[in-house]
């Protein structure tokens, strides 16, 4: 049975003047009233007629992207293409075409008769990137848990944490409790703050219900935002993140509960069905009966596997042939061969493993064993308060030993790959979405080198500028 919240059939007329509020108040750039001219071409190279927004990124110090619409195993992780005196041509939304300044001139006067008429960036002595994607997060959830942290840094225990009130219970309530505005209006800020680190595009989780109405709430929430904010959301249902108390040592039933309430509540309003399997939350055959049904249902499959135990989740991944398996920290080796043959993306959490002082997960080893590996922030108000992608690609350059190349790859098209956006966003190509970014540095290297800094200066969603320092 779907159930909506009650105020959703006016949430359309709030969203209007939210954003219409939002757009006076905060920094976003508006997109820019291009001048139009009326003979274009599309990423085809054919001419058209047609009243149209062209955007050139040019004289670049270097424009550097993965190349494909899949994810990128191995060691071709760290086959980018560099171009150096870069330049990028937009058209609308899309790209037309990536080469050198001279190349794009050249382009642009095959596509236009006046060059003049283009909306132009000179991004000389700067970096060009694909827009980042974050491909886990949890980033709706009502209160926040500083004091818990502050006593997990004291070396209070799990057992502790939760008898003093903390742990996802809390976040439970006060998700639970906050209204539909206060969850929107947090999550607004958010993502401001996703954009100015030049992430594009964010998977967000429901999992703070413990009820079909809370996750209706919630997945409402990211509705809207999406619809309001320059970020584009992916959204995913999990309803199965922790038992909620009323059923304690029933399990069963409570995916009972999920199958016969929430995945019809979620139907086409989630591309993902995500579940925690960690012994002692989801068991392996609980988790593969829950995504069986989601499967069955339309959804795409994620899963939260062996971070804490090497349960297997990472096997059961592969068996169901998951988009993506998430953390791994403790996977076997068996498991992750398996999701390499499975085609399944390594999404890897390094900022909650650093947050937890966890080992972190072995990326290394995945690529060296032809794993695709993504990366992710894990933005959650409990293990990892974070989106920050400078301090990820620190850990990952010079903690779990991956190159910036391929770490570069894991925050765009393999993190695309994690959820199943490859074949648009991720890299720099003809016919993808104009998601790019402008680093304030002259070499992609800096990036780990000027390590945990945001080097982003300029964002371009969807073929316009939204943020500019
Ligand atoms: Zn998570």
């Amino acid at each position: 049975m779907r159930r909506r919240s009650s105020n959703t059939g006016c949430s359309a007329d709030i969203s209007q003047a939210s954003h219409e509020k939002r757009l006076r108040e905060t920094p976003w750039i508006p997109p820019p009233s291009r001048s139009e001219t009326r003979l274009g071409c599309t990423a085809s190279g054919d001419r058209i007629e047609t009243t149209m927004r062209l955007l050139v990124i040019e004289n670049a110090a270097e424009l550097v992207t993965p190349i494909g619409r899949s994810a990128l195993c191995g060691h071709d992780m760290a086959k980018l293409r560099f171009v150096k005196n870069g330049a990028v041509l937009c058209y609308d939304d899309e790209i037309l075409a990536v080469g050198t300044t001279s190349e794009i001139e050249k382009k642009l006067a095959e596509c236009t008769p006046d060059a003049l008429d283009v909306e132009r960036i000179n991004a000389e002595g700067k970096t060009i990137l694909p827009g980042y994607v974050d491909p886990h997060t949890h980033f709706i959830f009502g209160g926040y848990r500083q004091d818990e942290f502050q006593m997990r840094l004291r070396g209070a225990t799990y057992m502790e944490i939760m008898e003093a009130g903390g742990g996802i219970a809390a976040t439970n309530r006060a998700t639970r409790e906050a209204t539909e505005e206060q969850l929107y209006e947090t999550g607004l800020r958010r993502l401001d703050r996703m954009l100015d680190l030049g992430i594009t595009t964010v998977e967000g989780k429901t999992g703070y219900g413990e009820n079909t109405e809370t996750e209706d709430k919630m997945l409402t929430v990211m509705e809207r935002l999406d619809r309001d904010h320059p970020v584009d959301i992916v959204r995913t249902y999990m309803g199965a993140h922790s038992v909620p108390p009323a059923f304690k040592g029933r399990t069963c039933d409570y995916i009972d509960y999920l199958i016969a309430e929430g995945l019809p509540m979620a139907k086409g309003r989630a591309d993902f069905c995500d579940v925690f399997t960690e012994t002692g939350v989801f068991e392996l055959d609980e988790s593969e009966r829950l995504l069986l049904a989601a499967r069955e249902c339309g959804f795409k499959l994620k899963m939260h596997a062996d971070e804490i135990v090497p349960l297997g989740g990472a096997g059961l991944a592969a068996k169901l042939r998951a988009t993506s398996a998430d953390h791994l920290l403790k996977a076997s080796d068996e498991d992750l061969f398996a999701m390499r043959d499975a085609g399944v993306v390594a999404t890897l959490l390094p900022c909650t493993a650093f947050s937890l002082r966890e080992p972190y997960a072995r990326g290394r080893f995945m690529i060296d064993n032809g794993l695709a590996v993504a990366l992710g922030t894990d933005l959650n108000p409990g293990s990892c308060y974070t989106q920050s992608i400078p301090l990820m690609t620190a850990l990952a350059t010079i903690y779990m030993e991956m190159t910036i190349e391929e770490t570069i790859t894991a925050l765009t098209l393999n993190a695309a790959a994690a959820i199943d956006r490859a074949d648009t966003i991720g890299s720099l190509e003809p016919g993808k979405k104009a998601d790019i970014i402008i680093l304030d540095c002259p070499d992609h290297r800096h990036l780990s080198y000027h390590f945990a800094m945001n080097l982003v200066e300029t964002v371009v969603k969807s073929g316009a500028v939204v943020r500019r320092t």
